[in-house]
Order: structure tokens, then C-alpha cells, then sequence
């Protein structure tokens, strides 16, 4: 509603001019004031549309009231009322800038007045408004051209039937024009392979027919200008009239070929990563704040015994390994996430998905996010258990040099007094026999000294001998079929004789009383074992009972031997079967020995298939127990392996052999069990008596000869009787010597000193 300001000292003038204006159907809020200060309260607070004035006022006139609109409220219209007035004041007064001027005698005309004044003012008004909208509306659709040709996404609209209405510069540029007028009316097949074009034409007649849009669909399109694939995300959007018909289709592609690019140089790098990260044999995590795996690789999935990465993600040490490796891993991990550490190189323990222990070297890092803040970590465990196990095993091999090296320094010393003691006594015996007054007793004295000395000295040097073959690993067996329950009865009827001695009860044990028990092995490595565990006993146990014998079991026969002597501290049990060890304890100090027989037995034990062990309890005796496989066992009534030979069929045995007393040692043993003997002093001898055809049942041979030596004589006695049996005998109880007979014909071998049992043992095997 429009407002008037009356500026009147006349209430009645204003109330005629008011009546004259609402008679004439003009509508408005009115303000009456007839002083200057309330009038420009007015101009400042009711800012009046139009302002009706008097001409003369008490303290302010119209021409005044006129300036102060001017600069107070310059839109408002200004009418001014007067009594008469001269054409001169009208002039002056619409000079001012007045609208209008009403004589009050002529006061009806106000009405008119006044309705031209405000309808003009609204065409005015009407007119600014439309002239300023045109103006926005073309600012506006110039920007907006500006805006989508600047655009550089792709964009275009089309009619309903998908003509092109629209193209911007990017657009344009992809389709291969230059002109906006030859796109307008045109299609995609205007511009495109057919294929190409219905690519595009199908999804625009998709929107249009369903009235959805088509949002950010990866597609690839053929550039125009370039000839090149790029990729882009086009949207397809319907745009409908006031009636809701669909009349337009806009199109916006935006370029993503770079993004696309980059995607797959990431996608690449990502995966070549990956597969390192895989083929690294080390275990690699990555794990969030909370220790919860966000990446774990192939390694860790194997040790973990999981199937994929899947099953492991989310997961806590702890969640992985309840034992207190868990633990101990989980509070490592918030070490380096809440404090930021860096563990480096830490060797831990871990069990793998076989529950086998494992060692391992990790290393934890923080990872830190752009702001700086630590995010997780990233870890890495290298498995070293092989390296581990190792450097174990290098320190026990060391700690046995080391102590090997010991024994051999004690052994030596010791050694040095073990053959000193039967040499002093040999030398010593020896040379008083040289005194011819001696009477035949006390000379018989000292060769039996001499005698057992030697013995002894023998066994010591057999032993070394022995030991170093056994680590050489040239010890080879030969298995016969042996009678076990004989050869133990010997071995009772031999060391009862002791067993009286010591004043020790003494008994054998045999697992099969009655029957005969052939067991297929070495006879010499086993009665070997055997004595060297009953000396043991004997040469330990002063007092109680020594017993011996065998177990039969399902897999294998097992004998032992027992004493009630010292007994052996559990620590003691396997180093006393290493070579040269021996215990070092009071009593043990006054009996002999250089800590072999143990080992050798051993080495003979593991030989024949068997193990060897010891069971004691200290102070109270010891059992040592060995075994023997049980393939090899067979039990029987047959006798015949042992049964004594008949010597009354008279054999002839030829003795080759250039040393006489060694010759002559041989032939008593051998005339005095009845056999036949022809000596022959060298090799070449020996094969003219065979040549000669004298009848010879078996030969010995010594190797070492003049003239023709053993190995010669044996090949071409071979050669003219290839039955013949030919026995070797070797100064020393070397191997070679043994393989060398055998290869040049010899049936078997003897070593010197030859003792009666080997040589008839021998000689009744082959005869
Ligand atoms: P040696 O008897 O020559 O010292 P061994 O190899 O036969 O060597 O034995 C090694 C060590 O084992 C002996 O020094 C002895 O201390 C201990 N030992 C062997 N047999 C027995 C036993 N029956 N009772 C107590 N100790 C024994």
C-alpha cells in the first residue's frame, strides 16, 4: 500500500484532500505533520511514496520541504497545495523538481493527480524490473555458455528424438568439429562408426524411454581429434517441461583416462609388491592400532597353517599363539604402536602350525599416517632355526673336540704307563733269563711273566688298533651261523675261574635253556663285547654277583650283564662309551685300562645291528645291556655247526712260514690236536710241494717271506688246485694285509700271535 506524508498546518485542507483521494478509490496509509522537525522524522522513518505539501507553513515552506526530500528520500513524489499562485511560483516550484502543483480552489483535480503520479511511478518501476531481468538473464546465459565451454568435460544436449541441440567446445573437439551450426540436427551417427554411435544412441534411449538416469558409467570412447581411446564417466540426465514431458537429454563425460592410468599403474605396482612380498620367505604383517593384522603374506599364512589371508586378517597375536608367545608378541606390538619403539632384530621363539619350534629374528616398525600420527606397524621375521640349530650343534661338536682332546691328553699319559708296566716286566724278565745258572722252575716263572705281560701288551695295542678301524669305518663283519647258548657256556667255563678268584657269585642266565639258539652274526665282534663287559664287571665289582646271559624278545635278543659293583652316576652313562673315557674316581684309580673297551664294544654293537646301553644305580651295580636284531634269530635242535671235528681221519697241513720258532709254535699246536704238518721255508717252496703233488688237505701261509711271499705263492698255488684251502698269517692286524690275502686266493686269515683256540677254530672250519 502506498504511503502519503501531509505536510499541513490545515487538519481541514488535509481531511478534504484525504476524502477526495479514497472518494476516488485511491488506497494508502497516510502521516499529517505541520513542522519541519517532525517532517523529517518522517522522510527518514515512513518513508512516504508521496509527499503532499502546502505552500506556506509556519516554520518551513514547500521549496524547503522539497530540498529536504531530495536528499532524504529521493524516490518519493512531490505535490504542493496552494492558495493562488502566480505562474512565476508554479515555474519556480516545478524547476525545483516538483510533480505537480494543486490550486486549492481547483482541488479536485488531486485525485487525477495522484493516480497519474503512482501509476507512472509503476510503469516505471515495472519497466527498470523487466530491462534489469532481461540484462541478468543475458549476463547469465552468457556465463553459462562461457562456463560450459570452458568446461573441459564433455557436454552436450539433445532433443527427444537425440539431435544434438547443444555441443560445448569440449565436446566439439571430441566429435571433430569446429562450427556449433553443423552439429545442430545431427546424431552420433553423424560422427561416429556405426558401432560406435549405437554404443552412445542405446544408453540416450534408455533415459529418455524410462525417464531414469544414466550416472557415471565407465566408458571408453574414440577421441576424434587425437584418434586415441580415452576413458570417462558419462552421466545421462533427462530434463522434462512444465508438463513433465521429457524434452531434453543432457550429456556430461568427464575424462578419467589419466585416473584410469594411474589406477593401473598403481593396480601393477600394487601387485608386483604383492608377489614379492609373497615370494619373500620371511614372515610380513602390517597390523592396525589394536595389533590386528591388515596384511599378513604367504610366509606367515604357511607358518600360521592358515589357507588364506583372509582367515588371518583382523587377528591378534594373541587370537594366533594362546601359549605365552602370543603374549609376549602382542605386548611387543603395542610397545612399538603406543610408544613408537623400533624393535630390531629380536630373536624369539615361535611354535609353527605343527606346533615345532621355530626361531626367529623380527623386526617391528611404526607406521606413521601423513598428519604424523602412528597408524600400526609393519613387521617382518626371518626364520633361523636351521641357523640356530647349527650354531647349537657347532657348540656341542666344539664342546666334544674340546673334551676329546682332554681324554686324548689323559688317554696318552695313561697309555704311555699301559705299555710301559708290560714292556718294563718283558725287558726286565727277558734279560734275567740270559743267567744260565736259572733253574728250570724259577726260568719257567719268568717266561710265564713274560708271557701274560706280552698278552697284555698285545690286547692294549689290539685295542688301538681296533679303535682307530672302528672310526675309519673299515671293519668289516663276517657273519656265521653262531651258537649262542655255546659260546656263553665258554665264556662261563672262562671267567668262573675269576669269579673264584674274587670270591664273586657268578651265573649265567640264558633266555632258551633247551634249546640250541643259532643266531646269524660275527662271532669274533660278538664274544669281543661280551668279554669286555664281564672284564668290566670283574675288574669293578670286588664284591656280590656278577650275572649274564640274554632276553629273548619279539624283535630282538637282548643280553646283558650285571654287577654289584660301584655303579656309574647317571651323567657318566653315555660319555663312558666315548673313546678314552674313563672315570676318575678312588677305586677306580688302581684298576688298568685306557677307556676303549666301552667304545670298541660299542662300535661292534652298532655293527652287528644292535645298540648298547647301561642302567645303574650308583653305589649299587650296574646292567649293561646290548642287542642284537631279531631277523638274525633262529632257534633249533640241530648241532651240527659245533660239533667237535674228527681229527682221527689225519689231515696234512702245509706250514709256509721262514721264521722257524714261529713255525715250530704252529706245528705243536697243530701235531699235538693230530694233524699231519710239512714246513716249506719260503713261498717258492711251498708251490714245489704242491707241484710235487704231495697231498696237502690245507695251507698256512705267512705273508711276509723271502724269496717268493705269501700273496705270490698263494696265486699260483691257486692256479694248479683251485680247491685247496689257503690261510693267511699277518704279522699285523691291519686290514689291508686281510683284503690283499683274500684277494690273492686265501680262503681266511690268521693274525700273529696266532693263540691256539683261533688256530684250530680256524683250521677245523676249513678242513
Ligand atoms: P676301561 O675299563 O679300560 O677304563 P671301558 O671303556 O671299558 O674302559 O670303560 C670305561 C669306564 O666305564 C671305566 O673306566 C669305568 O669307570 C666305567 N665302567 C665300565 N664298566 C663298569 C662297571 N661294570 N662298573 C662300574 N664302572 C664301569
Amino acid at each position: 500500500m502506498k504511503k502519503i506524508l501531509f505536510l499541513n498546518n490545515s487538519s481541514d485542507d488535509v481531511k478534504i484532500i484525504i476524502s477526495q483521494l479514497k472518494k476516488n478509490g485511491i488506497n494508502f496509509r497516510e502521516l499529517v505533520t505541520d513542522n519541519r522537525q517532525e517532517y523529517i522524522e518522517a522522510l527518514n522513518l515512513f518513508k512516504p511514496d508521496l509527499i503532499i505539501s502546502d505552500y506556506f507553513l509556519n516554520e518551513i515552506n514547500a521549496l524547503e520541504a522539497l530540498e529536504l526530500k531530495k536528499v532524504k528520500s529521493p524516490d518519493a513524489s512531490f505535490i504542493v497545495v496552494t492558495e493562488s499562485i502566480n505562474e512565476e511560483t508554479a515555474v519556480e516550484i516545478m524547476k525545483a523538481g516538483a510533480d505537480d502543483y494543486i490550486i486549492k480552489e481547483n482541488l479536485g483535480r488531486i485525485s487525477i493527480s495522484v493516480s497519474e503520479i503512482f501509476n507512472e511511478k509503476t510503469r516505471l518501476k515495472k519497466k527498470v524490473e523487466t530491462e534489469k531481468a532481461v540484462e541478468e538473464l543475458n549476463r547469465d546465459r552468457i556465463l553459462l555458455r562461457k562456463l560450459i565451454d570452458n568446461l573441459p568435460d564433455l557436454i552436450n544436449i539433445k532433443d527427444s528424438e537425440g539431435k544434438y541441440i547443444l555441443n560445448n567446445f569440449a565436446h566439439m573437439k571430441f566429435i571433430g568439429v569446429d562450427d556449433p551450426e553443423t552439429v545442430k540436427g545431427k546424431t552420433p551417427y553423424d560422427f561416429f562408426p556405426e558401432e560406435e554411435a549405437s554404443k552412445y544412441i542405446n544408453d540416450d534411449r534408455q533415459v529418455l524411454d524410462t525417464g531414469f538416469p544414466i550416472i557415471n558409467k565407465e566408458e571408453s570412447a574414440l577421441q576424434k581429434d587425437t584418434g586415441r581411446r580415452h576413458w570417462y564417466l558419462t552421466s545421462k540426465i533427462p530434463i522434462t517441461d512444465d508438463k513433465g514431458n521429457l524434452t531434453y537429454l543432457l550429456t556430461v563425460s568427464h575424462d578419467i583416462t589419466q585416473i584410469k592410468k594411474a589406477q593401473e599403474i598403481i593396480a601393477q605396482e600394487k601387485m608386483l609388491l604383492r608377489t614379492l612380498i609373497d615370494n619373500i620367505p620371511d614372515i610380513i604383517f602390517i597390523k592396525d592400532r589394536e595389533g590386528r593384522r591388515i596384511m599378513s603374506n604367504r610366509a606367515e599364512i604357511e607358518y600360521t597353517g592358515f589357507k588364506s589371508e583372509l582367515e588371518l586378517l583382523g587377528k591378534t597375536d594373541i587370537d594366533l599363539f594362546p601359549d605365552e608367545t602370543g603374549r609376549r608378541g602382542y605386548n611387543d606390538d603395542m610397545e612399538v604402536i603406543n610408544k613408537g619403539v623400533r624393535i630390531i632384530n629380536r630373536e624369539e621363539d615361535l611354535r609353527d602350525s605343527n606346533g615345532k619350534k621355530i626361531w626367529v629374528i623380527t623386526t617391528k616398525v611404526p607406521l606413521y599416517s601423513n598428519e604424523g600420527y602412528i597408524t600400526g606397524l609393519v613387521g617382518i621375521s626371518r626364520d633361523i632355526t636351521k641357523l640356530k640349530e647349527t650354531t647349537i650343534e657347532l657348540e656341542k661338536a666344539k664342546q666334544k673336540a674340546e673334551e676329546s682332546n682332554r681324554f686324548k691328553t689323559a688317554f696318552l699319559s695313561n697309555i704311555t704307563h699301559e705299555i710301559r708296566t708290560p714292556m718294563n716286566s718283558i725287558v726286565g724278565f727277558t734279560s734275567l733269563l740270559d743267567d744260565k745258572s736259572l733253574d728250570d722252575e724259577t726260568r719257567n716263572s719268568y717266561i710265564s711273566v713274560i708271557k701274560q705281560s706280552s698278552t697284555q701288551l698285545l690286547n692294549i695295542v689290539n685295542d688301538i688298533i681296533e679303535i682307530s678301524n672302528l672310526e675309519a669305518g673299515i671293519i668289516k663283519l663276517s657273519l656265521q651261523d653262531v651258537n649262542i647258548n655255546k659260546m656263553l657256556e665258554n665264556l662261563f667255563v672262562q671267567f668262573r675261574v675269576k669269579a673264584d678268584q674274587q670270591k664273586l657269585e657268578f651265573v649265567l642266565k640264558p633266555g632258551f635253556k633247551d634249546t640250541e639258539l643259532i643266531v646269524n652274526t660275527d662271532p669274533t665282534k660278538f664274544l669281543q663285547v661280551m668279554t669286555n663287559l664281564l672284564s668290566n664287571a670283574f675288574k669293578y665289582t670286588t664284591k656280590g654277583k656278577i650275572e649274564f646271559g640274554y632276553i629273548v624278545e619279539k624283535e630282538q635278543l637282548k643280553f646283558f650283564v650285571s654287577d654289584t659293583g660301584p655303579g656309574i652316576l647317571p651323567e657318566h652313562r653315555e660319555k663312558i662309551f666315548d673313546r678314552f673315557f674313563r672315570i676318575e674316581h678312588s677305586s677306580n684309580q688302581k684298576r688298568e685300562g685306557t677307556g676303549l673297551g666301552l667304545a670298541i664294544s660299542k662300535g661292534y654293537v652298532e655293527l652287528l645291528g644292535g645298540r648298547i646301553w647301561c642302567e645303574s644305580v650308583h653305589g649299587k651295580g650296574s646292567t649293561f645291556f646290548f642287542t642284537i636284531p631279531h631277523h638274525q634269530i633262529f632257534a633249533g635242535k640241530e648241532k651240527k655247526h659245533y660239533d667237535k671235528l674228527d681229527t682221527t681221519a689225519c689231515k696234512t697241513i702245509l706250514i709256509a712260514e721262514d721264521d722257524y720258532n714261529n713255525y715250530l709254535f704252529i706245528n705243536i699246536l697243530l701235531t699235538k690236536n693230530g694233524f699231519n704238518t710239512i714246513h716249506a721255508i719260503n713261498g717258492k717252496e711251498a708251490v714245489e710241494i704242491i707241484k710235487s703233488g704231495v697231498k696237502v688237505d690245507l695251507i698256512i701261509m705267512d705273508i711276509k717271506m723271502p724269496e717268493m711271499d705269501g700273496y705270490e705263492a698263494t696265486q699260483i698255488i691257486k692256479k694248479l688246485n683251485p680247491d685247496l684251502p689257503i690261510i693267511s698269517l699277518t704279522a699285523y692286524a691291519l686290514p689291508e694285509d686281510r683284503e690283499k690275502s683274500l684277494d690273492a686266493g686265501c680262503v681266511d686269515y690268521l693274525t700273529k700271535p696266532v693263540s691256539l683256540e683261533s688256530l684250530i677254530n680256524i683250521v677245523k672250519k676249513y678242513i
